[in-house]
């Protein structure tokens, strides 16, 4: 058995059973107990949901205890930014704004798509049709600010006004990464 499938059948016994063992996981697939120690690690950090207990792992319900924080920095979510990623499981995560959206799509390996906020209308599109703007002058939230609008002409608008400039989802996702590695250093 492979490690994704041990792991996908943990993590569906914690959402049936809201409770494992390691003992009964590790004779149920036949691996080790420290084997079944790395997978609930790891399904801990992918899944704020999976909480590992003393001799196990608990799934904490359908309750997103996170909610209205965002999952990168852990900043509450204003309405006029938010960005709500879909994991390949069907966890929502939630983002403070289009900078640490991109952040975690960029860190983490199990983001399927995304929902921006347009910065002006408060629409919600998909990020992959999203207009970025990135770094204009304004305090939104994180910095380097990203805005993201539904429409190229508003993105120029406001770009009249406060300078940045406009990328596409790849491009705005490479100018964060690149300014939050040089940050780090
Ligand atoms: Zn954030
Ligand atoms: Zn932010």
């Amino acid at each position: 058995m492979l490690a994704v499938e041990r792991r996908t059948y943990i993590l569906n016994k914690l959402r049936k059973e809201g409770r494992v063992q390691v003992g009964e996981l590790s004779r149920e697939l036949q691996v080790s107990r420290m084997t079944i120690h790395r997978d609930l690690d790891y399904l801990a950090e992918k899944e704020t949901r999976v909480k590992k207990v003393f001799g196990g792992a608990v799934f904490e319900g359908e309750v997103h205890h996170e909610h209205g924080k965002c999952a990168m920095c852990g900043k509450p979510i204003p309405s006029r930014t938010a960005v709500v990623l879909q994991t390949i499981s069907g966890e929502r995560v939630e983002a403070c704004c289009p900078h640490c959206a991109l952040l975690l799509i960029e860190t983490r390996d199990d983001i399927l798509s995304g929902m921006a906020t347009d910065f002006i209308y408060e629409r919600i599109m998909n990020m992959k049709s999203a207009v970025y703007l990135v770094h204009p002058d304004v305090v939104v939230c994180c910095d380097p600010p990203v805005l993201c609008f539904g429409d190229e002409r508003d993105a120029q608008r406001f770009q009249c006004g406060f300078q940045g400039e406009i990328m596409s989802l790849e491009e705005a996702k490479e100018h964060v990464v690149f300014h939050m590695t040089l940050a780090m250093t």
